[in-house]
């Protein structure tokens, strides 16, 4: 799991949030650790569960996830996504004072 932020702050397409760390499921578990996005990686908004994609993990620029954009992922990980955005959104949004880069 990352302690630090790794990419450049930016407020997500989805709601705004501000984010500056994207880490795979696998660095969470402890398990590998995180890999840098690359573009065309599918990553989940931690405040209200949008599935975006990288455009550019440099400037950590994102758009909103097209169908087709999930086409590559195998069913595990779909699942995977779709369980963690479920829970997100049961959990509802991150307060704004939590949002530490607002
Ligand atoms: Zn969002």
């Amino acid at each position: 799991m990352i302690n630090e932020p790794n990419l450049p702050v930016r407020r997500n397409p989805c709601c705004g949030y501000c984010v500056d760390a994207a880490e795979t499921l696998e660095s969470v578990l402890g398990e590998q650790p995180n890999p840098w996005p690359r573009t065309g990686d599918l990553t989940l908004c931690l405040n209200c569960g949008a599935i975006l994609v990288f455009i550019d993990p440099i400037t950590n620029q994102t758009r909103l996830a097209l169908p087709k954009d999930g086409q590559t992922l195998s069913g595990k990980r779909r699942r995977m996504l779709v369980r963690a955005q479920k829970y997100i959104r049961r959990r509802g949004w991150i307060p704004r004072e939590r949002e530490r880069l607002s």
